[in-house]
């Protein structure tokens, strides 16, 4: 039901739009029964209670009935580029097993077909209502696609090399990261993960994003596998290094977690962004927290991946900071994150789903270094939301969750119309 009252009191914007719903979740304050959400030219002007809000605000109200308005989701962790995989690699009994198949799949396709991977990747992310992901790449196929989906992201240039010895400048072995980098504050370099990563390269890493202000990534903790070659330098990433011509010699095993090491490296930092967290020690979340370290979890991908589960109640007693992500295609249904919180909800059924919601939403921006321009239904932010339409007298959580995950939403403002925050740079594509 659309109604007109263009009518402004002194001072207040003209016409905003006023947007109804049975339930409003604004994710950074309580539920809202019977409220409403006021947004002008792309920003939220005012979210609360509709009674109060239409005393307050004059303009085109929109009442969407039953149903919840929230905020865009969040990613905070996926691979665009594996998207033309998507279902030619079964759930696998090890990471190497996966990572072995994904190598090969990738291998035997073209260009043209990754790039058109990445497009309905991005158009499967819109319709599962993702407002703003974190892209991780190793080439930088998938950059001009994003810059022009519409969609907010952050770029994680991802960085390997096990051999990797140089100490000069990143741009000199990672020349992505001088061609991209104008002006951008939404591009990062990312280490891809201990086993890959040599301390030089680490080093080399932290510098770059710490002298351009950017949150730093890595792949931590995910395999059982990556323990044991920290631990005592064998195993399949042993082998798999001495297969490809990258194993190093003079190369000994730190004997430590996957945590304790980077730590001892410096890398785990407040704006430090890593995935997977799966084989952590009770010390190691400890530190995790301790070193405000952002914690993304893809819970569908480990178990795709042959990896485990992530202990959610553990690290949450721990103060870990946690977002989610679906990695990729290649190890995922799809890239909807209620799959995620349901994965996570189905393992942990006590756990609150509200703290689920949050994590999809304000904690991956805030993970991202964007909270105070999205993540929540908050005066001031973008104004990019979504619409779950509901039974009514429904079991709001379950049931919200439920419609989620079977991909029941829309956008109220977002990518598939006036999406409030386009790009519209020139892309530089290397
Ligand atoms: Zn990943």
């Amino acid at each position: 039901m659309v109604i007109n009252n263009p009518e402004s009191p002194k001072g207040e914007p003209k016409n905003p739009a006023i947007h109804c719903a049975r339930w409003v979740v604004p994710v950074d304050g309580p539920l809202l029964k019977d409220g409403a959400v006021v947004i002008h030219q792309g920003t939220i002007l005012a979210v609360g209670e509709a009674r109060k809000i239409c005393r307050q605000y004059f303009g085109t109200m929109i009442d969407h009935g039953q149903g919840a308005i929230l905020p865009a989701l969040v990613n905070a962790h996926t691979h665009l580029e594996f998207s033309a995989l998507h279902g030619r690699i079964r759930p696998t009994a090890s990471l190497g097993e996966w990572l072995l198949a994904a190598m090969a799949g990738m291998a035997g396709l073209t260009t043209e077909q990754i790039r058109q991977g990445v497009r309905q990747g991005i158009e499967e992310l819109k319709r599962y209502g993702t407002g703003l992901v974190a892209e991780v790449s190793n080439t930088g196929l998938s950059w001009s696609a994003l810059v022009y989906s519409g969609l907010e992201f952050h770029y994680f240039f991802e960085c390997l090399g096990f051999d990797q010895l140089n100490t000069g400048p990143l741009e000199e072995d990672f020349p992505f990261m001088a061609e991209a980098a104008c002006d951008r504050n939404n591009l990062s370099a990312a280490a891809h993960a201990p086993y890959s990563v040599s301390a030089a390269l680490f080093d080399r890493i932290l510098d770059w994003n710490r002298r351009n202000g950017r949150p730093s990534g890595v792949h931590l903790a995910e395999s059982q596998e990556e323990v044991k070659f920290l631990q005592h330098g064998e195993g399949f990433f042993r082998q798999l290094l001495e297969s490809l011509g990258r194993w190093r010699h003079d190369f000994r095993p730190p004997g430590l977690s996957p945590v304790a090491y980077l730590d001892d490296l410096g890398y785990l930092k407040k704006r430090t962004v890593a995935a997977h967290g799966v084989w952590l020690t009770p010390e190691d979340r400890e530190l995790l927290a301790a070193r405000d370290v952002w914690l993304v979890l893809c819970p569908r991908s480990n178990r795709h991946t042959g990896t485990g589960f992530p202990d959610l109640p553990a690290l949450w007693q721990a103060g870990v900071k946690l977002a989610l992500g679906t990695d990729s295609l290649a190890g995922n249904a799809d890239l909807n994150l209620f799959g995620e919180i349901m994965a996570l909800l189905k393992a942990y059924p006590h756990f609150p789903p509200s703290e689920l919601l949050t994590m999809a939403t304000l904690n991956g921006a805030e993970a991202l270094g964007r909270g105070s321009e999205l993540g929540s239904i908050t005066q001031g932010k973008k104004a990019a939301l979504l619409f779950i339409p509901l039974r009514s007298g429904s079991n709001f959580w379950p049931d919200l969750l439920t419609a989620g995950a079977a991909g029941r939403m829309r956008w109220l403002t977002g990518p598939e119309g006036s999406f409030p925050f386009c790009h519209q740079e020139i892309a530089h594509v290397p």
